[in-house]
């Protein structure tokens, strides 16, 4: 099922990302953990493409798993940074005849040595290279890209960053799905710039619950998202206890997802980190607004 039907529904619904393993070794368990979750029927399950820790080599096996055996529509992720145009040809190749009708085109992150090198003898420079490429494989997919509610880390200001947000879209993006956040009001802002900007494609919130303390650290290192105080007092005060911080975490996400709802978003995502548990419980939370 192409994601770009399923947004147009009304019905309020939630979604989940998880990641491939980091090892051979941990297939097996990511592999459970990942059934688990698609065992709670998300609106769609998305499958990191190497980041979070995992390879990219099994995000299309754990991608057709989820869609075989359970029926969940899933969304395939695919970087072009440091990869060759023959390279990207055949993983989406792959990708269609695994069955998959969603891709997430993404960039992927720069490393140092990527940052120094000569951008001259790159194959893609920028997600809309490879979101061309897609469109031009001669298969029909739907089409998604990344957004940055509180701006993209490279970017010299929101109005750059929102232009060229805008040319992915024009480039045939369907939906876009948004770096996590943990204040409301940033996506609200963003919102109503990027819809002043004429970018009218549906827009996935993405929200991460942080269930352990240490979990606050490398979040804001990887999205350099703002902290409300109120996100800052719960860590400080029950940071030390696994249990209550679990709790704590869930309960915030779960506020954040109902402020959503009742601001008239219609899918949320969220960032499961492979945690059947955490996906469950926010499930459940919210059993009787989703129905
Ligand atoms: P781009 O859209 O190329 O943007 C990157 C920067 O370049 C921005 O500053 C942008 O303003 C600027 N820019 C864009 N187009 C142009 C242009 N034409 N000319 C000049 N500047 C331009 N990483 C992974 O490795 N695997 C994943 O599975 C993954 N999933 C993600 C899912 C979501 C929802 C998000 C938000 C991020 C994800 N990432 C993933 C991280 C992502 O790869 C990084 O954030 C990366 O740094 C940027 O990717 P992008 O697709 O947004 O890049």
């Amino acid at each position: 099922m192409k994601l770009s039907d399923l947004l147009m529904q009304e019905k309020l619904s939630l979604s989940f990302e998880v990641f491939p393993p980091k090892t051979d070794m941990a297939f097996d368990s990511v592999k459970h953990a990942t059934e688990e979750i698609a065992k709670l029927s998300p609106s769609f399950m998305s499958v990191t493409y190497g980041a979070g820790g995992g390879t990219s080599k099994y995000t299309l096996e754990i991608a057709k798993n989820i869609k075989e055996a359970y029926g969940v529509p899933t969304l395939a992720h695919l970087t072009c940074v440091s990869s060759t145009r023959d390279t990207v040809k055949r993983k989406i190749e792959q990708i269609k005849e695994a069955g998959i009708d969603n891709i997430m085109a993404l960039r992927g992150d720069l490393t140092p040595e990527l940052a120094a090198s000569d951008r001259n003898d790159w194959d893609y420079r920028h997600a809309i290279d490879l979101i061309h490429d897609i469109k031009n494989s001669g298969y029909d997919f739907c089409i998604g890209a990344a957004c940055y509610p509180e701006i993209h880390p490279e970017s010299e200001n929101q109005r750059e960053d929102i232009k060229y947000l805008k040319e992915k879209v024009d480039a045939g993006c369907s939906f876009l799905t948004t770096q996590m956040f943990f204040d409301n009001n940033l996506l609200y802002n963003f919102l109503y710039k990027i819809r002043e900007a004429g970018i009218t494609v549906p827009i996935i919130p993405g929200v991460m619950p942080i269930t352990n303390a240490n979990q606050v650290e490398r979040a804001i290192k990887l999205s350099g998202s703002f902290m409300p105080q109120r996100f800052k007092s719960l860590v400080d005060k029950f940071g030390h206890s696994p249990d209550a911080m679990k709790q704590a975490g869930i309960a915030y996400a779960t506020d954040q997802i109902i402020d959503l709802f009742a601001n008239g978003i219609k899918n949320v995502h969220v960032y499961s980190m492979n945690k059947p548990d955490v996906a469950a419980k926010i499930q459940n939370n919210l059993s009787d607004i989703l129905n």
